[in-house]
């Protein structure tokens, strides 16, 4: 399949208005385990995110993505902002100068976003963020690679593993961020981080698929 810098706006246009719509909710689930604003923090970037993405729109992949993260850096408070503007420009950088993607290009920014994260908040699966949601649907995308699986049906797949991540941090126990400082209270309790992760690969499912 053909995956054009036009099916990369879609997908900020389509997350923009996903988080919108799931705002409230992102602030609910902050609120036992953190300061009650991801939804805040989230909103305010993707909304500024939009009001740039005109003057990036006619550029290639790497260049609106970098935009992209630059924006969430500057605009985002929070931990959320740095974590998920590095992952954006990370994924620009592995994608400069391209204006058309494969699938195999798509997983290797998707690997350069989770690598960024990392670098950036040293948190490893198991420590209730939203890496407990992104990595299993990356796991998902290169095994499906490997054995020459139709790209659609990885990215179902990967989407539901991405979900299932979500709902696994329920149970676990946070030793990272905001969530780690309440310790044994943190359990019981689902991640915003991992959930607004889960809003946007619904939505680059849903973008592919057109
Ligand atoms: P803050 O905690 O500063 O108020 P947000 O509420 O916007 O920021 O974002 C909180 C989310 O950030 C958490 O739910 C978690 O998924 C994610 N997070 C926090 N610290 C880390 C980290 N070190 N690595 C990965 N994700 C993290
Ligand atoms: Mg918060
Ligand atoms: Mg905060």
């Amino acid at each position: 399949m053909r995956i054009t810098a036009e099916h990369v706006i879609k997908f900020i246009e389509g997350v923009a208005a996903r988080i919108k719509e799931h705002r409230d909710e992102l602030v609910q689930l902050d609120q036992p385990i953190g300061d009650s604003d991801h939804g805040v923090n989230m909103d305010r970037g993707f909304t500024t995110v939009l009001d740039k993405l005109p003057t990036v729109a006619d550029k290639d992949i790497g260049t609106i993505l970098k935009t992209v993260g630059m924006t969430l850096v500057s605009t985002v408070g929070g931990a959320s902002g740095p974590l998920y503007g590095t992952a954006f420009i990370r994924a620009g950088m592995a994608l400069a100068d391209r204006y058309e993607l494969t699938p195999a290009e798509v997983v290797a920014a998707l690997e350069a976003a989770l690598e960024g994260i990392q670098a950036r908040g040293k948190a490893q699966r198991g420590e209730k963020t939203m890496i407990d949601a992104i990595a299993p649907g990356i796991d998902v995308l290169k095994e499906a690679q490997a054995s020459g699986e139709d790209f659609h049906a990885a990215m179902r797949r990967s989407v539901a593993a991405v979900e299932a991540g979500m709902k696994a941090t329920i149970p676990m126990l946070a030793t990272k961020g905001r969530a780690s400082y309440l310790g044994q209270r943190s359990i019981g309790h689902q991640d915003p981080g991992a959930t607004s992760a889960f809003y946007m690969a619904q939505v680059m499912l849903e973008t592919i698929e057109g």
